[in-house]
């Protein structure tokens, strides 16, 4: 899709308009006030005037708007003198003055004075907006404005209908019930007349919410393609500019082109940036500019449509709760729309689209991947099929083959292996029984799926080495059981720590905080704890729409019962890890061993390697 966007000025011009910017003020100031320039003749006071035309002194005058500039009598030190004077709105003067046989003329001011007098006026403002222009365009540093009034045209991109390589909703997948309800608007754009015929009211305003990479903007463009209109494509942040007035009138503009357009689609990517709830100004404040900028949004929304073009905005966010209630009232965001992450199926189908751009081994099972990447986003998914690739090229090979894709899985999850730091040895011993540890507790308790790969290889920023548990399917529900499971096996680490060395280390410290979170999440959200009974203490963080924005407020007493009842549920499940590894000893000095030696144990070794371990401690 080609994306058409105004030139750049170009650097010359910038410099043409600072001269011809100099040249204007002078005029403009030079017209305003032309005493400062020329020498004009010597002032007199009106009534020194009329008293020298009552003495005969005048011999002729001319009355003019703003002055009126007459010759004296043969004056033998000035022969030929002209003084001035202010003129009073006096219907007497022009008896009087042909009473003293004054020659008199009421002249238009000289010349064509009154045009100038208009510049004047004009020129100002024009210069204002000039200088107003040029920092704007340093300010924006975007599209150029055409011509010495257009300061804010938008810097939207356009799409046009009809572009190479159109997006359509086969490009997406995953989505499928945000698909479903886009298809109607995408019959909307089409076939507008035949909801006016009966009298339907278009909607305006589609809002996609999802988290970041689940294609909302994707969607967007395939709305686009699928209806063959234009679409109009400017993210929220942008508005937002130095000066007040430039955002709104960018709204007002982009509106304008769209019009022309329609029918076709406004895609207002990052909503929130300008539709923040006018409530949590935050530190700012009052955000004049983005107020502004929302109100001009607003009235835009309220005034189309009534004219009868079909432009219908749809926007994105990952932050619904934070927008202004102001916008999604009817007739503007009114619908919405959940793009959320893909499940198992949506997975395999991205994963899908995308390996269609690489070249596959025809081995390469891509329902084993999706069933290992859960969470994954789709923007995840197309950056996990483009390392599968860089992986399969550096190693120098003409397909894409599963253990590029394993190994990808691994870089996109931790990060990318790094084989240059190195640990001591006491480091790396303490490392190896710490992963140990997790391994057992994780392969003895429920919830955290299969142990398949401990590493002592550092990844990443922070983890110096890892255990990896792999679902061995997509779970949306975990009891009880199985998130103490996880808790138990997140302290592991820490646990076998204890047993062998007697002393513990600074690494844990990340599996304690999620090990915390956890508890914390069971007793405050999923009322898990037999104390509190099934309330939910959350804290005022609502997710998406629908989950509960309305937390409780909580009392002294409760927020230590909450904190005893956090600190049992993660108290207890230390115990149970030490118990097991107690148990296991033996087992975790041989793999510990093991994974000294090879650094990484995986696969058929390791799940032999586990099969060892007595389990039946654990059930307690
Ligand atoms: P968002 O706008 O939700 O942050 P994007 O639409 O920008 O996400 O997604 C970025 C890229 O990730 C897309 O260009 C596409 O390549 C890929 N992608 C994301 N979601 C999907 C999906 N559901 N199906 C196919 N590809 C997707
Ligand atoms: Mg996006
Ligand atoms: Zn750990």
């Amino acid at each position: 899709m080609a994306v058409k966007n105004s030139p750049q000025p170009p650097r010359s011009r910038l410099i043409g308009n600072i001269l011809l910017l100099a040249g204007l003020v002078f005029l403009s100031i030079n017209l305003l006030f032309p005493q400062i320039f020329s020498q004009g003749p010597a002032q007199v006071p009106y009534s020194m005037f009329i008293h020298q035309v009552q003495e005969g002194d005048v011999t002729s005058a001319y009355v003019g708007q703003n002055q009126i500039r007459y010759q004296l009598k043969g004056d033998e030190k000035n022969p030929g003198q002209i003084l001035a004077t202010t003129p009073i709105f006096d219907l007497e003067l022009p008896k009087l003055l042909e009473a003293k046989g004054v020659e008199f003329a009421a002249a238009p001011p000289p010349g064509n004075r009154w045009f100038f007098n208009i510049l004047g006026w004009v020129i100002p403002p024009i210069i204002f907006v000039l200088v107003f222009q040029f920092f704007a365009n340093r300010g924006g540093g975007g599209g150029g404005p055409q011509g010495a009034l257009s300061i804010s045209k938008s810097k939207a991109k356009v799409y046009v209908e009809g572009d190479a390589q159109r997006i359509t909703f086969e490009d997406v997948a995953g989505v499928e019930e945000a698909k479903t309800e886009l298809v109607e608007i995408v019959d909307f754009l089409k076939n507008p007349q035949r909801y006016n015929q009966i009298g339907a009211r278009i909607p305006k305003g589609v809002l996609l919410v999802g988290p970041p990479g689940t294609g909302k903007t994707l969607l967007a463009k395939a709305v686009a393609g699928e209806a063959g209109v234009s679409f109009f494509s400017i993210s929220g942040s942008e508005f937002v500019e130095l000066f007040v007035g430039v955002g709104s009138a960018r709204v007002r503009d982009l509106f304008e082109q769209a019009k022309k357009q329609a029918p076709c689609i406004i895609f207002i990517d990052e909503l929130d940036a300008i539709g923040k709830s006018r409530a949590t100004g935050g530190f700012y404040g009052g955000n004049d500019e983005r107020e502004q900028t929302l109100n001009q949004l607003l009235t835009e929304m309220d005034g189309f449509g009534d004219a009868g073009a079909t432009v219908i905005v749809l926007a994105a966010t990952n932050r619904p709760e934070s927008l202004d209630p102001a916008l999604l009232r009817p007739g503007r965001f009114d619908r919405q729309v959940l793009v959320d992450r893909p499940d198992l199926s949506g997975r395999e189908a991205i994963l899908k689209i995308h390996a269609q751009n690489v070249k596959l081994d025809p081995s390469v099972d891509l329902k084993a991947i999706a069933t290992r990447t859960p969470g994954f986003a789709g923007a995840d998914l197309a950056n996990l099929v483009n390392e599968a690739a860089l992986l399969a090229a550096r190693n120098q090979r003409q397909l894409v083959a599963q253990e590029d894709f394993a190994e990808a899985i691994e870089r996109v999850v931790a990060g990318l292996e790094k084989k240059s730091r190195v640990l001591n040895d006491k480091e790396k011993k303490i490392v190896a029984y710490h992963e140990v540890g997790h391994a057992i507790v994780g392969y003895v308790m429920p919830g955290g799926g299969r142990v398949e790969k401990i590493s002592i290889i550092p990844r990443g920023m922070a983890a110096l080495g890892y255990t990896l548990q792999l679902p061995t399917e997509d779970r949306f529900l975990l009891d009880e059981a199985e998130l103490r499971g996880q808790i138990a096996t997140l302290l592991g680490g820490r646990s076998a720590e204890e047993i062998i060395f007697g002393s513990i280390t600074t690494g844990a410290s990340n599996d304690l905080q999620r090990a915390t979170d956890l508890a914390e999440r069971m007793v405050r959200s999923y009322g898990m704890s037999k104390v509190l009974g099934p309330l939910a203490f959350e804290e005022q963080r609502a997710m998406f729409l629908g989950e509960g924005a309305n937390g409780r407020s909580i009392s002294e007493e409760t927020a230590q019962a909450i904190d005893r009842e956090v600190k049992d549920i993660v108290e207890m499940a230390h115990q149970q890890a030490l118990e097991i590894l107690k148990r296991n000893r033996d087992l975790l000095e041989t793999i510990s061993e093991k994974l000294l030696e090879k650094e990484v144990i995986e696969g058929e070794t390791l799940h032999d390697l586990l099969g060892q371990v007595a389990k039946e401690v654990a059930v307690s």
